[in-house]
């Protein structure tokens, strides 16, 4: 019962870039950790270069891949980018006897931000097991058992600067979604939200691969990671198109992809601007100028309808009765961003209307300059004198 630990010396751009990270003591604490005993045998491949900071351990016909640490944290895109490539080795092996395991080398810097924790968060939920967590951390860290456990708590801890965030989570009554971008710095990170999210969804998920112009898929390891679980499928679309497409069932959901996409980062997480409802299945995105209007509007090339169709800045986010009551135009906007109510309907109508409002003002960050634009095309089509204000 000899037990095996194989890795690959050199590191893309150095020789033995990986190797030296390995102690002696590091290997001996992974094996005795893993199976109990100090006594292992070493077998180093030079058939390609490192990928993943793993090591992988064989013992009993199991395979157990390890992936290491950074030694230097610095920056937090940096310091956990090799996860979602372990994670594409782990599932691309077809063996059924394997463990996936983080394993923290000493280090320098702080791995235990709100972001890292976060992301330890997930990977858990991906089914990684910590190995030596307690050593360094003495907080509870649990998965999440649920998806909106997940949806809760990324709202709850918005970033201000949502450019760092990459990658969305929302559901609709029939699918979860997961918006991830296929560019910049964060693109690899949904690889861990999709792993995460098919172990806890408890509907099929849709995975928008969102680029910035062409058409970019997601990396291929992540795309036979998510195939090999079955239960995601993944779509591409792009927030520029040249042309604003004629709706059928896959034009409309590439489109709204991009454009919930758009909300979320302009905006963040699903809820109603007016009433402050977060339950993610019954939020959508509220256009402000039309799809139908734009389509119409004979001025604008079809590039430019598109990108009007799609702009985060074009919309926010409604609950399904303050949507409907909005596109029926029994409610509007000023420029001021006051709500307003419209005068000629039954009063207890309005007296329902108003009172299923806690907010009569939309918050500063929806009033962005391209959002009253947006506002005066749609309400040159309705006399706002016939409105008051909630
Ligand atoms: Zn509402």
């Amino acid at each position: 019962m000899s037990t095996i630990i194989s890795y690959r010396p050199n590191t893309q751009k150095i020789r033995n870039g990986f190797k030296n990270i390995l102690t002696p003591s590091i290997l001996e604490d992974v094996c005795v950790k893993i199976t109990g005993r100090r006594t292992y045998s070493v077998v180093e491949l030079n058939d390609t270069y490192n990928k993943g900071r793993l090591i992988t351990l064989t013992h009993n016909n199991t395979t157990h891949y390890i992936t290491l640490s950074e030694n230097r944290i610095e920056g937090r895109n940096s310091s956990l980018q090799s996860v979602p490539t372990a994670i594409n080795v782990f599932f691309a092996d077809p063996n059924p006897n394997k463990k996936l395991w983080y394993y923290f080398v000493p280090h320098t810097g702080n791995p235990f931000t709100d972001y890292h924790l976060v992301y330890y968060r997930l990977m858990m939920t991906a089914g990684i097991e910590f190995l030596n967590l307690d050593n360094y951390y003495t907080g509870l860290l649990l998965p999440y058992f649920t998806v909106d456990d997940l949806i809760a708590e990324r709202s709850r801890n918005q970033s201000s600067n949502r450019s760092n965030n990459s990658s969305f989570v929302s559901k609709t009554e029939d699918k979860i979604q997961l918006y991830a971008k296929t560019y910049g710095a964060n693109k690899y990170e949904s690889t861990v939200f999709g792993v995460a999210l098919s172990k806890i969804a408890d509907r099929p998920i849709d995975v928008f691969a969102v680029s910035e112009q062409d058409l970019i898929n997601l990396p291929a390891s992540s795309l036979a990671t998510f195939s090999e679980l079955g239960n995601i499928s993944v779509y591409n679309t792009s927030l520029r198109l040249n042309r604003l497409a004629p709706d059928n069932e896959d034009t409309l959901r590439l489109r709204s992809a991009a454009y919930n996409y758009n909300l979320f980062d302009r905006i963040g997480m699903k809820k109603c601007a007016l009433c402050g409802c977060e339950i993610p299945e019954i939020i959508h995105g509220a256009h402000i100028w039309g799809v139908a209007e734009i389509r119409n509007c004979a001025m604008i090339d079809d590039e430019q309808k598109y990108a009007h169709a799609t702009s985060g800045h074009n919309g926010l986010w409604l609950c399904h009765n303050h949507h409907k009551l909005f596109d029926s135009n029994l409610l509007a906007f000023n420029t001021d961003g006051r709500c307003l109510i419209r005068s000629s309907i039954p009063q207890e109508y309005e007296t329902f209307i108003s009172d299923s409002i806690t907010a009569g003002s939309l918050q500063q960050n929806i009033l962005s300059d391209n959002f009253l634009y947006y506002l005066i095309q749609r309400n040159s089509a309705i006399n706002l004198s016939s409105y008051s204000a909630v």
